[in-house]
């Protein structure tokens, strides 16, 4: 792929399809220059433009992803027949053992793989942080600028350890002063809400103190951050919230200050038709997560109402290690299929749906306007999928959301190539694979 023109624009030439969903069909060029889309459709050629050809190609935006645990990476296949908990319980030690060093080589692969597939902007909560050292976010942030993707990196955070009540063991949870003040760190180190966003993040109603999920909401809006958190992920769990409060999560979280439209949260899937509308009408979003629901046989989140409610409803690809895969592709075809099941209706979730959800519906949860669609005006995030195995498919959408899981042929960020011609433009995929697969083999049972 050639980069930018003499004259400072690079035209993607020759798709036969812009991706939004709702276009198909007419030529597809797009031209970008500065980082942002200049012109989309049939786009005269202009003297030292540097050309793509995609004769052929199918265009979309940058795939959102809004809620994955990059560490994860390093402990896929433990405990895969688990429950929530029971998955939790088994790997919270394995994890508390997780250097910085780690878990860069995690994050390195998981943004890697994440490109590679199409995403051009990760949401990563990462909540265990050993003895408070938070340079495991400067690890995070370095992944990322070396990978090339936009980065929203959750400050995560537990302070409710099992003597008090909670799930994770005490040996892996922190001091509520001592998480705020480094959040707050953290987000003057790496916050600027383009290339890299921090977001607030205590992990679950189940392992903090209702002291620390208010104490990150006023932290949160005190710096102007967006917060996240896991919620209504499984049964389990709303028993676990009446026992302890007598209130469903959606009411504790309401009664803590954050149900509004500066929050987005994983999972959601247990939520009552009075939720769907309380979180439509703050605007609070979710963060539909289908493969490692299925995996964990945690439930099926109500896509299609909450939408219709008019939450942000953007895909997830949550860790690797309840997931195996970490891919968008798959997410969307899932989240598909899924919602089929859960209404018995095909039209409960169309491909066009899936896509959206994937972009557009992603960027709104991440609080973010200035991606997930193909418009003049808007970074210059795209992904072109090769059209070689594609060009039979009558419905080239249904193509991509519902046919064999694809690569990209090339990514772009801000206008600036991720992937080029199928290969990473930041590293090695093979070297990343090797470093990781030596750090993840030194925590199984028998050591390396
Ligand atoms: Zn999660």
């Amino acid at each position: 792929m050639s980069d930018v023109g003499e004259g400072g624009r690079t035209v993607l030439r020759g798709a036969r399809w812009v991706g939004d969903g709702r276009s198909p069909g007419g030529p597809a060029d797009v031209a970008v220059a500065g980082g942002r889309i200049v012109a989309l459709g049939s786009v005269a050629a202009e003297h030292g433009d540097a050309v793509v050809d995609c004769d052929g190609d199918l265009v979309t935006p940058g795939l959102v992803n809004t809620h994955h645990h990059f560490y994860q990476w390093l402990t896929r296949g433990w405990a895969v027949d688990e429950t929530l908990f029971g998955w939790l319980s088994t790997l919270y030690p394995v994890w508390a053992r997780l250097s910085p060093e780690d878990v860069e080589a995690a994050a390195a692969v998981a943004l890697a793989e994440l490109a590679l597939s199409g995403c051009t902007t990760a949401a990563d909560h990462h909540y265990l942080v050993p003895g408070g050292d938070d340079s495991v976010f400067d690890a995070i942030v370095a992944a990322a600028r070396r990978i090339g993707l936009r980065l929203h990196v959750a400050r995560g955070s537990m302070d409710l350890g099992r003597s008090r009540g909670g799930l994770p063991p005490d040996g892996v949870v922190e001091e509520r002063d001592a998480i705020l003040a480094s959040t707050q760190r953290v987000v003057e180190r790496h916050h600027d809400g383009d290339r890299v966003a921090v977001t607030v993040a205590p992990c679950s109603p189940f392992s903090v103190t209702t002291g620390l999920m208010t104490e990150s909401a006023d932290l949160a809006r005190r710096l102007g951050v967006r917060l996240h958190t896991h919620l209504a992920e499984t049964l389990d769990e709303e028993r676990d919230s009446l026992a302890r409060f007598g209130l469903r999560p959606l009411q504790l979280l309401d009664d803590l200050g954050w149900v509004a439209d500066d929050v987005w949260f994983a999972h959601g899937i247990w939520f009552d038709d009075a939720e769907v509308a309380r979180l439509g009408a703050a605007g609070a979003g979710v963060a539909h997560c289908p493969s490692s629901n299925c995996r964990l046989g945690s439930g099926t989140a109500r896509v299609r109402d909450l939408v219709a409610a008019g939450a942000p409803v953007g895909l997830g690809v949550d860790g690797v290690a309840s997931n195996e895969i970490g891919t968008l592709m798959v997410e969307m075809r899932q989240a598909v299929y899924l919602a089929r099941q859960r209404e018995l209706d095909p039209r409960a979730l169309g491909v066009a749906d899936a896509l959206r959800l994937a972009t557009e519906g992603g960027a709104r949860c991440l609080g973010r306007d200035d991606v997930g669609r193909l418009e003049v005006g808007l970074a210059a995030d795209l992904v072109v999928w090769p059209g070689d195995d594609i060009g039979d498919v009558l419905d080239p959408l249904a193509g991509l959301v519902l046919g064999p899981e694809r690569r990209a042929r090339h990514v772009l960020v801000g206008g600036e190539p991720v992937v080029r011609d199928g290969a990473l433009v930041g590293a090695d995929r093979r070297e990343l694979h090797r470093e990781l697969t030596r750090r993840a083999r030194r925590l199984w049972p028998d050591g390396p």
